[in-house]
């Protein structure tokens, strides 16, 4: 399906193609929860890099590479692409992963699937999440991970009938 999607501000505009769009995977890590700014988690869905549009507003477009690790300075592959006049993050790239593009569920515009809260939704990387949010147990929940995730963006849509050709 073609996703639409835009900053706040809305000078930056793109679309996508994606056969995965259902926005189950909640990342509890330092750098969704800074990057996308006033709450516990962030939210990636996956589109096709290929089909990746620009629709207006490229000059506003930036992108941050995190630190991996801060103590030996090394970067990760990971990309995040936002608007550089209202701070929006819009998607994620990495080359090491180059046939795919992950926007953030917030930047889209086009309605995304509802998913059942306590069987479809993942919460993911809580060894890193901040104190003050409350989460399940890692050892007691299915759907909670202290890190990865034990199946892939693609898998989880075809083992819950989400896939979409
Ligand atoms: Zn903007
Ligand atoms: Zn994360």
């Amino acid at each position: 399906m073609e996703l639409k999607g835009s900053c706040h501000c809305e000078k930056v505009s793109f679309k996508v193609l994606s056969h995965t769009p259902a926005p189950f995977m909640q990342c509890y890590c330092s750098i969704c929860r800074k990057c996308q700014g006033g709450g516990g988690y962030a939210i990636n869905i996956m589109g096709q890099y290929k089909t990746l549009e620009i629709l207006t507003g490229k000059e506003y477009l930036k992108g941050y590479q995190a630190m991996k690790d801060k103590k030996k300075k090394e970067l990760g592959g990971n990309i995040r692409y936002f608007c550089s006049e209202c701070g929006s993050h819009l998607y994620a790239y990495d080359k090491q992963w180059a046939e795919w593009v992950y926007p953030f569920a917030s930047a889209i515009d086009t309605p995304l699937p509802q998913l059942d809260p306590k069987t479809q939704v993942y919460k993911i990387m809580l060894d890193s999440k901040a104190n003050w949010v409350d989460v399940p147990d890692p050892n007691k929940e299915a759907h909670a991970f202290e890190a990865y995730p034990d199946c892939s963006l693609e898998q989880w849509h075809k083992d819950n009938g989400q896939y979409i050709e």
